[in-house]
C-alpha cells in the first residue's frame, strides 16, 4: 500500500483542481451505517430498500409517522470523523476544488469544508422540503412540532407532505447540483472516489466523466467497487487512516489559488 500512496501524493501534489466524491463508507467511522458494505443497513435486512421509497413515503402515512418518529427518537449526533478532517486538510492545503458528497448526514460541513465548494448531491438530513410546494425549513424546528404531538406535519404554506430535504429512490436529483458536479469531474485532473460502491446512477458516472476527460482516478473503498476497472489506483484500506495519510504527505503548496 506505501507505494500506492505515494504515487497519489506525487499526483496530488502535481494538480491544479482536485475533486472529491465520497459515500456513505466516510461516515462509518462516525457510527453511521453504509447501505452495501458487509454491516450494511440493506445487507441486514433487504426489506429496508423498499421503505427508502418516494412512492412508499406518499402512499402510507404510517410510514410517514414512523419516520418522525425515529428521528425523534435519536437524539444521538454523530460527529465527523478523521476521514471527513483530512479533506478539510486538503481544501486548506488550496487542493481541493469541489467535494460531491453522495452523504446526507451533514457531516462534510460539519468538519469545516466551505458549502460553496461542497455539493450534497442527495440532499441533507438537516433540512426537510414540502414535497407539494417546495418550501424547505430546518428539521430541527419540524421536529419540535412532531415532538409537540404533530405525528405527521404538514407544510405550514401548503398542507403538503413534508419529508426531510433527501433524495429517495424514485425521486429524481436536483438539476443544478448534478449539471456543477458534472462540470466539476470534466475540468478536474485527479478524482479521489471514496468511500462508495460507485453503483448508484447518476452519481456513479462522475467517475467515467472524468476519466474521459483526462483525470486521473483514485479510488479509496475496503471493497471492489463497480468503477475499480477505471482507476489509476486502486487503495484498499481503512478511510480513517489511508486519507489523512495521503493528505498529511502531500507538502504544502508554495503559492496555489483554486479558481
Ligand atoms: P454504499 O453503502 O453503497 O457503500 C459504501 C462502501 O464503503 C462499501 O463498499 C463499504 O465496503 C465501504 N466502506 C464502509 N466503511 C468503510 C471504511 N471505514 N473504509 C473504507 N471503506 C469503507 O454507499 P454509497 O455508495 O454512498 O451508496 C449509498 C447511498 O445511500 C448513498 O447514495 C447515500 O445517499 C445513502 N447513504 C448515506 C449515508 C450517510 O449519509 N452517511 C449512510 C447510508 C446511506
Ligand atoms: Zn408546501
Amino acid at each position: 500500500m506505501n507505494d500506492a500512496v505515494e504515487k497519489v501524493q506525487h499526483w496530488l501534489r502535481a494538480a491544479q483542481q482536485v475533486v472529491a466524491l465520497t459515500g456513505a463508507g466516510i461516515s462509518t467511522e462516525s457510527g453511521i451505517a453504509d447501505f452495501r458494505g458487509p454491516d450494511g443497513v440493506w445487507t441486514r435486512n433487504p426489506e429496508a430498500e423498499k421503505l427508502a421509497a418516494i412512492d412508499t413515503y406518499l402512499a402510507d402515512p404510517e410510514v410517514r409517522r414512523r419516520a418522525w418518529r425515529r428521528r425523534l427518537e435519536n437524539a444521538w449526533q454523530p460527529l465527523p470523523n478523521a476521514g471527513h478532517h483530512a479533506l478539510v486538510a486538503l481544501e486548506r492545503q488550496g487542493r481541493l476544488h469541489t467535494l460531491i458528497t453522495q452523504n446526507v448526514d451533514g457531516l462534510h460541513l460539519e468538519a469545516g469544508t466551505s458549502p460553496q465548494r461542497l455539493i450534497e448531491i442527495h440532499g441533507s438530513l438537516r433540512q426537510v422540503s414540502c414535497l407539494d410546494c417546495g418550501i424547505r425549513s430546518p428539521m430541527a424546528a419540524v421536529l419540535e412540532r412532531v415532538r409537540a404531538g404533530e405525528a405527521d406535519p404538514p407544510c405550514l404554506d401548503c398542507g403538503g407532505i413534508l419529508k426531510s430535504a433527501t433524495v429517495s429512490f424514485g425521486q429524481r436529483l436536483d438539476r443544478k447540483d448534478l449539471s456543477r458536479a458534472e462540470r466539476a469531474a470534466r475540468s478536474c485532473d485527479l478524482l479521489l472516489a471514496i468511500g462508495s460502491t460507485l453503483s448508484v446512477l447518476p452519481v456513479a458516472g462522475i467517475v467515467p466523466l472524468a476519466r474521459q476527460s483526462g483525470a486521473r482516478v483514485i479510488i479509496i473503498n475496503a471493497e471492489p467497487t463497480a468503477m475499480d476497472a477505471m482507476a489509476n489506483v486502486v487503495i484498499r484500506g481503512p478511510i480513517g487512516a489511508v486519507l489523512p495519510w495521503l493528505v498529511a504527505g502531500v507538502a504544502e503548496p508554495e503559492s496555489r489559488s483554486v479558481h
